[in-house]
């Protein structure tokens, strides 16, 4: 079901950050294939309300594919995906995307429009929201990944890792139930890639639902609740960070983590 959790207060006890609502999802023996190349097969993985799964493997193991099935980006060729008990199949595309979010390694900004207005054009266009309230939100939303004081900023005065804040605060300003982040810190200089992924873990800290692929293994390792590993479209092995990096049961993994750690 449906979990509010995480609603921050100020310290004159106004709400200032919006209580996050975290949803389930629950993936079913997913089939997808690009014509020919079968590129998911037989995923089945389960995702509690309030929590972080990472996704790991190598490239081409078909992680973005994955992801891309959830929000129905793409069309799996059999399987289903439940979110809150609810077959995704059933559910509008549009709606869909408005549930889960989600968060892209090049960060998909309009390059003539200020933070503000970013974030602010998903609410009115997508959710048909006016402007004042859509300005309201996104002003909330930006202040809490840091960016109060850049909200009238274009993305090209922005360092990458700004514009990915951007693109996360677009993302929760849709009140999601879940957010999905594919490899959202893979283009950032190294010196920007720890403030982002410390915005993520402060979220999944309040109680939002994520699926993270990611190449951060150190960030998979404290943060996540679950870690999937994927190999050529399987999920080969799932389980808590410690059993995955420390007790890895495949060769497959065992092998990756020889090639990554
Ligand atoms: P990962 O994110 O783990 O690198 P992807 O999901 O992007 O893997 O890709 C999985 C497989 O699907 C790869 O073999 C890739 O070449 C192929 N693929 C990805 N996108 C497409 C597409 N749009 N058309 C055809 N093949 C694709
Ligand atoms: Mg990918």
């Amino acid at each position: 079901g449906l979990v509010e959790v995480g609603e921050l207060k100020d310290t004159t006890g106004k709400a200032t950050v919006p209580a996050i609502k975290a949803g389930s999802l629950e993936v079913r023996d997913l089939d997808m294939a690009y014509g020919e190349l079968q590129v998911l097969k037989q995923i089945r993985l389960k995702v509690e309300p309030g929590t972080v799964t990472c996704v790991i493997g190598p490239s081409g193991s078909g992680k973005s594919t994955l992801l891309r099935c959830l929000n129905r980006l793409v069309e799996p060729k059999a399987g289903d995906v439940l979110l809150d008990g609810e077959s995704i199949l059933a559910i509008k595309p549009e709606t869909l995307r408005r549930r889960v979010g989600m968060v892209f390694q090049h960060f998909n900004l309009f390059p003539n429009h200020t933070a503000i207005e970013n974030v602010m054009l998903a609410l009115t266009r997508i959710k048909g929201m006016a402007g004042s309230q859509a300005r309201r939100i996104a002003e909330a939303r930006l202040a809490e990944v840091g960016l109060a004081a850049r909200s009238d900023y274009r993305p090209s005065r922005l360092s990458g890792g700004q514009q990915q804040r951007v693109a996360i605060a677009r993302a929760l300003a849709m009140d999601p139930e879940v957010i999905l982040f594919d490899e959202v810190t893979s283009a950032l200089d190294p010196e920007l890639v720890k403030g982002v992924l410390n915005l993520m873990a402060d979220l999944g800290r309040r109680g939002m639902t994520m699926i993270v692929v990611t190449h951060e293994m150190g960030f998979a390792r404290k943060v996540a609740d679950q870690v999937a590993f994927m190999d050529e479209g399987r999920i080969v092995e799932v389980g808590p960070p410690a059993e995955i990096f420390d007790r890895p049961k495949s060769p497959r993994l065992k092998q990756f983590l020889a090639e990554v750690l």
